[in-house]
């Protein structure tokens, strides 16, 4: 939504090119080409669907990303794993690597046909999500462009990344919650566990923290009801000393 509304600002008017052939199963490939379909009538934009191949998906970023899993198992993101400057394990730049083979292979097919049909540049919605290896697809978009002789027209649009969710919810349009392949799925089940496991616990650490606050305020207030007794108990005992003195007089 963000990158049209930009573009459009600019002077730009897009043809959004549709190459998913990552999208795993097909059904969600056409949920998300459906919900695209129908926000561009509003718009009057105009849609063009790549070729789905998913077998081309497999023989490239597939075999990549099952090599990385045969290696490391599921490679779930920690917080702040894509953050510019993150160390990189080895785990995560096996990941990239499946990514990277992805975007190249959906650019590939993108600035191709931009050629054949005679477009001046292509740019990428996917610069817009903060999940995303930005940099890579950065380089993978120009190397594309550059095999094809059309200009790359990247732009990081993460900064409107808010905007495009609170206008996309507020529309009622379908969101994913995984990125596309069947590798994300299963991550993305794996990284929203993780995230709910470290929420539970800071939630149990704050209920530990406020049982020790109200454990030290019960002992606080039963000091005080000691003190409290003691002290009648005291006067209680003065009271019945001066009484007896009293009497004896
Ligand atoms: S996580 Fe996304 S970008 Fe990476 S391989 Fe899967 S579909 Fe492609």
């Amino acid at each position: 939504m963000e990158p049209v509304r930009v573009l459009r600002s600019e002077g730009v008017e897009p043809v959004v090119f549709y190459a998913n052939s990552n999208i795993h199963p097909a059904d969600e490939y056409a949920h998300r080409l459906d919900t695209l379909r129908a926000w561009a009538v509003e718009e009057g934009l105009e849609v063009v669907e790549g070729v789905y191949d998913p077998e081309a998906w497999e023989a490239t970023a597939g075999r990549v990303g099952d090599a990385a899993e045969a290696a490391f198992g599921m490679i779930v993101n920690e917080e702040g794993d894509r953050a510019e400057g993150a160390e990189p394990t080895e785990a995560r730049t096996a990941r990239e690597a499946r990514c990277r083979a992805c975007y190249r292979l959906r650019f590939e097919e993108a600035a191709r046909y931009a050629r054949e049909h005679g477009f001046d540049a292509l740019g990428t919605t996917l610069s817009v999500s903060p999940y995303q290896y930005t940099a890579i697809i950065r380089e993978e978009l120009e190397r594309a462009c550059e095999r094809e002789g059309i200009r790359a027209r990247f732009e990081d649009y993460r900064s409107f990344y808010n905007e495009a969710t609170r206008r996309s919810r507020e529309g009622g349009m379908y969101r994913q919650n995984y990125c596309g392949c069947r590798f994300s799925d299963a991550e993305a089940d794996a990284e929203r566990e993780l995230r709910r496991a470290e929420r539970r616990a800071v939630r149990e650490a704050e209920a530990a923290a406020h049982a020790n606050e109200r454990a030290a305020e019960e002992a606080e207030r039963a000091r005080k009801r000691a003190e409290k007794q003691a002290y009648a108990a005291k006067q209680a005992k003065k009271r019945a000393a001066l009484k007896a003195l009293r009497e004896r007089r």
